[in-house]
Formats: C-alpha cells, sequence, structure tokens
C-alpha cells in the first residue's frame, strides 16, 4: 500500500518510516511532485491536519496523512496551540517563541503545559484521526541544546530533564508525535492483515 505523508520534513519522514511497517510505501510530497504551500488556515490542529490530508487528495487523487502539533498551555488558556510556530510571528522563529512564552508565563505558579500532535489519514475516501499527548510543565530558564521549537523550556511529566536535555531516543519514544504514529501504525497494521 502507498501512502503518502504530506511533509518535506526530512526528520519527521525518518521518525514515521521507521515505526510503521516496512510493507507500507510511505512517500513524501517532493516524491509526488508537489510544491505548494499548502493551506494551514483552520484554527484547530484537527482542521489543519485535515486540510492538508484534503490538499493532497483533491490534487493528487491519492490516500496520504497528514500532522500537526501545538503546544498548550494550561494557565493560556490553550494558546499557543495550533499557533505554536508563529506565536512570535511570522517569522517563525523558534528563540523568539520561547522567550514570549517564559514572558506571558512569568510571575504564573501554574506551569502544565502539553504537546499534542493531530494525524489525519484519508483512505478510501473515509476521514480517521489519531492523537498523541504528553503532559508536562513549562520551566522559567531554557535548557539543553538537542531537538527543535520549544523542547529547551518543557519538561515531560516523570522527567527533570526537558525534551533538548533528554536527547533524541528518549523523546523520539515518549513524544506526542510517535504516540500518534503508533497509533497510526497499529490502525494500518491491522488493515494490512484483513
Ligand atoms: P508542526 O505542526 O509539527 O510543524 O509543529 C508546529 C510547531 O509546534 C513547531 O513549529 C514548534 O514550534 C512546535 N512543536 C511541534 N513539535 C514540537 C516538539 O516536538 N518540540 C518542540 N516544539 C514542537
Amino acid at each position: 500500500m502507498k501512502i503518502v505523508f504530506a511533509t518535506n520534513n526530512k526528520h519527521k519522514l525518518e521518525e514515521v518510516k521507521s515505526i510503521l511497517s516496512s510493507e507500507l510505501e510511505i512517500v513524501s510530497l517532493s516524491e509526488i511532485n508537489c510544491f505548494a504551500d499548502i493551506p494551514e488556515t483552520a484554527d484547530t490542529l484537527e482542521g489543519n491536519a485535515l486540510q492538508k490530508a484534503y490538499y493532497i487528495k483533491e490534487h493528487f487523487n491519492m490516500d496520504c496523512f497528514a500532522d500537526d502539533t501545538g503546544l498548550e498551555v494550561e494557565a493560556l488558556n490553550n494558546a499557543p496551540g495550533v499557533y505554536s510556530a508563529r506565536y512570535a510571528g511570522e517569522a517563525h522563529n523558534a528563540e523568539a517563541n520561547m522567550q514570549k512564552l517564559l514572558k506571558e508565563l512569568e510571575g504564573t505558579e501554574n506551569r502544565k503545559a502539553r504537546f499534542r500532535t493531530v494525524i489525519a489519514l484519508l483512505l478510501d475516501r473515509k476521514e480517521y484521526i489519531f492523537e498523541g499527548i504528553v503532559n508536562g510543565k513549562i520551566i522559567e530558564e531554557k535548557r539543553g541544546n538537542e531537538g527543535f521549537g520549544y523542547d529547551p523550556v518543557f519538561v515531560p511529566d516523570g522527567y527533570n530533564q526537558t525534551f533538548a536535555e533528554l536527547g533524541m531516543d528518549i523523546k523520539n519514544n515518549i513524544s506526542h508525535r510517535a504516540q500518534a504514529v503508533k497509533k497510526l501504525a497499529d490502525f494500518l497494521s491491522d488493515l494490512a492483515q484483513i
């Protein structure tokens, strides 16, 4: 079975391929010659993931899945959420995003936060949604050099180190994205056995 993963992010592609069964052929956007800037204009993670998946279905008529992730901070009414990448502006600057977040939370005792990933799958004209969540907290100063985005300020529950200190091996095992991808993988491998 051949399925498009609506991304050109090599890191995500490798992560997903390593979890999904080798019987599935996962192809990226560039491999189907899709170089468009696919719109992500919904105001929810589910909406954006579905919007990307439907774009591929409509323009390329292939089965596909797409993901969207956000950091949801309890004391900020779940902001930045779907706007995580551009929290501090359209430049998508991770450093500026973290500084803005730390400023917004200055003096706030409730530091609870979670990363949430939604994967939307379109298969034989049916929609399926898979969700992965990792709960944790936002610390007061950045720590660690690995990972990307908000990793240096996020400590997952059950650990004392940030995602940026824990490193990729641990992060890729417990992360929001890994959990959502595992659910997708279980669903697809059940289908393959029918
Ligand atoms: P995307 O949907 O995977 O592109 O994620 C949107 C934004 O959420 C990214 O630009 C990051 O700011 C943030 N983000 C997503 N996943 C992670 C992660 O694993 N660690 C830290 N930040 C993340």
